[in-house]
């Protein structure tokens, strides 16, 4: 008798210890990839590949009796749909547009002073943020919508979404959905996917949202630590009407976003000297001067 008890008591010690190591390597998977220091920006070629054991949902074993559930946290907000955009291409006649977009943010230092710069030059961005990000810094999220920039949807953990089940995949829309409503008291209309990798199944989810995924015309590389001279020239040579310019906030290589603040200046006054006018990707959109390949 005593040894069967001790038998079922191993047995349950075991598969309790092999929970609690699967949660711990779900949270440690999502950790790797997003650690704050934050290696990444589309093309990053050494990004881990996602998982589906970094769900820790997935990892639950059925038969097993769960623990009491710690105290609930205040229910969330409903996430009311976001407005749809009515396009008015009159409204921007004779105006030649071009949308300035900071991904990976917020951050507790170089978004602070991107929004000093757009704020100086009275230019309007979009700035795409990560939910980890947005529930570590709600108050410059909320900052980035106050001074009247757009906020859109970059993923929760800034995973290569393509790769995920529709589960996960809903979940790191919708948590991040959640986190910025919370953060800023909208529902963000655009989603752009981490590494611009999409998928019919992201696609979808984004639509089902009424969300339009948004890609980028004109890639600063930023985030691999480009000289300014670099991505000075980059982007006069590739702007054209209806651009959509993608930079970061946050991430990328050592003191690659250095480069990012001193660039910006730089660009926004040759940009107004060559004829543009900065609008946020919303704006765009509106104009009717955002091509259909970027914006879906
Ligand atoms: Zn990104």
């Amino acid at each position: 008798m005593r040894g069967k008890r001790t038998n079922r008591t191993y047995a349950l010690s075991r598969t309790l210890v092999f929970m609690a190591l699967a949660v711990w390597l779900g949270g440690c998977s999502i950790a790797q990839q997003w650690d704050g220091n934050g290696l990444s920006g589309p093309g990053i070629a050494d990004a881990a590949p996602a998982t589906e054991t970094s769900v820790p949902n997935e990892t639950a074993t059925p038969d097993v009796v769960k623990p009491e559930q710690p105290a609930v946290k205040p229910p969330d907000k409903e996430i009311p749909a976001p407005f749809p955009i009515v396009p008015n291409p009159e409204k921007y006649k004779n105006k030649k547009l071009v949308a300035l977009t900071f991904d990976d943010g917020p951050d507790g230092k170089y978004t602070q002073q991107i929004l000093e710069i757009l704020e100086e030059y009275n230019v309007k961005a979009t700035f795409f943020v990560v939910g980890l990000q947005v529930e570590k810094y709600p108050e410059i999220a909320k900052k980035i919508v106050e001074e009247g920039h757009s906020i859109g949807n970059h993923s929760w953990s800034h995973r290569d979404l393509s790769k995920l089940s529709s589960k996960a995949l809903d979940n790191e829309l919708n948590k991040t959905q959640q986190v910025i409503l919370n953060a800023t008291g909208v529902t963000s209309l655009l989603m752009r996917a981490p590494y611009g990798a999409i998928s019919n199944a992201l696609l979808n989810s984004v639509h089902q949202e009424n969300m339009k995924h948004v890609f980028w015309t004109v890639d600063t590389r930023d985030w691999a630590g480009s000289s300014v001279a670099e991505m000075h020239k980059n982007v006069l040579a590739h702007t054209h009407k209806g651009g959509i310019i993608l930079m970061h906030s946050f991430g990328g290589r050592k003191h690659a976003i250095d480069h990012t603040v001193k660039l910006l200046p730089i660009i926004i006054k040759d940009l107004r000297e060559r004829g543009y006018e900065f609008a946020t990707v919303e704006q765009l959109i509106e104009s009717g001067q955002a091509h259909s390949s970027v914006v879906k």
